[in-house]
């Protein structure tokens, strides 16, 4: 069911005194993030971008040592401009969604050559930049910015789902939900950057998936989904289906030093441009025989990724005896050098498995 006309909209009174109360309540309880500015201080455009592409799909406990290297090894969009791809996918490594360190990277050098370090405003010429979608570019304009915009991500469509007691499940209710933080943000001047990171800070410290603390809440007056006793079971969510299984072989090859043979994977795979093990493709069904000179070491590995799960057959062989041998994008690496590659996790669970 969606929410009706009646319970939806605020009218323009209300809509103040929810900003109000968001904002004096973000001046009182504001995370502290390595990303945000100080009080009064200008927040930098650059931080603001690299932390919304890192926090994708991420937790902000996980990209705080992450952003931290970046900001040290690449003070500036144009240090990161320059970096090399190699380098940046190392320092990425673990954080898992590598298109998004592509595009890091791609973005860096727009802004860094065409528009001469500086981000643009506007959420249109944002979203001409590679890597942003809608969601961080309305971060962007408005964090970075302090300008009016719309952003909606998983702890503001919580808030919101709440806040209207909205009961038809994610994800055929993301765009009401969407329309609804529109109207509580659109053409809003008053802090917008504040009041959006306001609503993140309140849906990750308060207003939390599990037991929101609906007492300690400054809009707990006008939540529909407290006053109707339904808060905690909201957002409500479609099951989800089986993830797919994959199937494939990786291929642990050794030569005489006891190096291990490993690939710059092409960019059109999973995990592109990554470091990685030589693989077979990745199917529905396993082949039912493996490449010659190989044996089955009754090793394997499992590994989800969001859209579907993946198990591997470990299979060792050595250069003399496999097919497979050092090509352009194909090196031979010490064993003890193997943990500094800056591996994903899929190849690293493989390496820690042989050794
Ligand atoms: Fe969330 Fe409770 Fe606040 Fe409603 S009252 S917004 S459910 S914390």
């Amino acid at each position: 069911m969606a929410v009706s006309k009646q319970q939806n909209k605020m009218n323009k009174p209300e809509i103040d005194t929810f900003r109000k109360k968001i904002l004096s309540w973000y001046d009182r309880h504001q995370r502290v993030l390595p990303w945000r500015a100080a009080t009064g201080k200008k927040p930098n455009p650059y931080y603001v971008w690299l932390s919304e592409i890192m926090l994708q799909q991420t937790t902000v406990a996980t990209v705080g040592p992450y952003f931290q290297k970046f900001i040290e090894k690449w003070p500036t969009i144009h240090d990161l401009a320059k970096a090399t791809r190699d380098d940046i996918m190392h320092e990425w490594a673990g954080l898992g969604y590598y298109a998004r360190a592509r595009n890091l990277h791609k973005c860096a050098q727009m802004v860094s050559g065409d528009l001469k370090g500086i981000f643009p405003e506007d959420q249109k010429e944002l979203e001409k930049l590679a890597g942003i979608g809608g969601y961080t570019s309305a971060a962007i304009r408005a964090i970075a910015f302090n300008k009016p915009a719309n952003v909606v991500d998983g702890n503001i469509e919580r808030v919101m789902a709440r806040i209207y007691a909205m009961t038809q499940p994610l994800p055929d209710s993301k765009a009401s939900l969407k329309n609804l933080a529109a109207g509580l943000s659109d053409g809003r001047e008053d802090r917008p950057g504040d009041y959006a990171q306001g609503l993140m800070d309140l849906g990750a410290t308060i207003c939390t998936p599990k037991s929101p603390k609906c007492s300690l809440c400054p809009v707990q007056d006008m939540c529909l989904g407290k006053a109707q006793g339904i808060a905690e079971t909201l957002p409500r969510k479609k099951p989800k289906g089986l993830k797919p299984q994959k199937y494939g072989r990786v291929y642990w090859i050794t030569n005489d030093n006891g190096e291990v043979l490993f690939e710059r994977r092409g960019e059109q795979k999973m995990l592109g441009g990554m470091l990685g093990l030589p693989t077979s493709e990745w199917l529905e069904k396993l082949p039912s025989r493996p490449p010659k000179g190989f044996k089955n070491s009754k090793l394997a590995v499992l590994h989800s990724f969001t859209h579907f799960d993946l198990k591997l057959d470990i299979y060792e062989g050595s250069h003399q005896n496999t097919l497979i041998s050092p090509e352009k994008d194909h090196f031979w690496v010490r064993s003890l050098e193997i943990k500094d590659l800056g591996l994903p996790t899929l190849f690293f669970k493989v390496a820690k498995l042989m050794k």
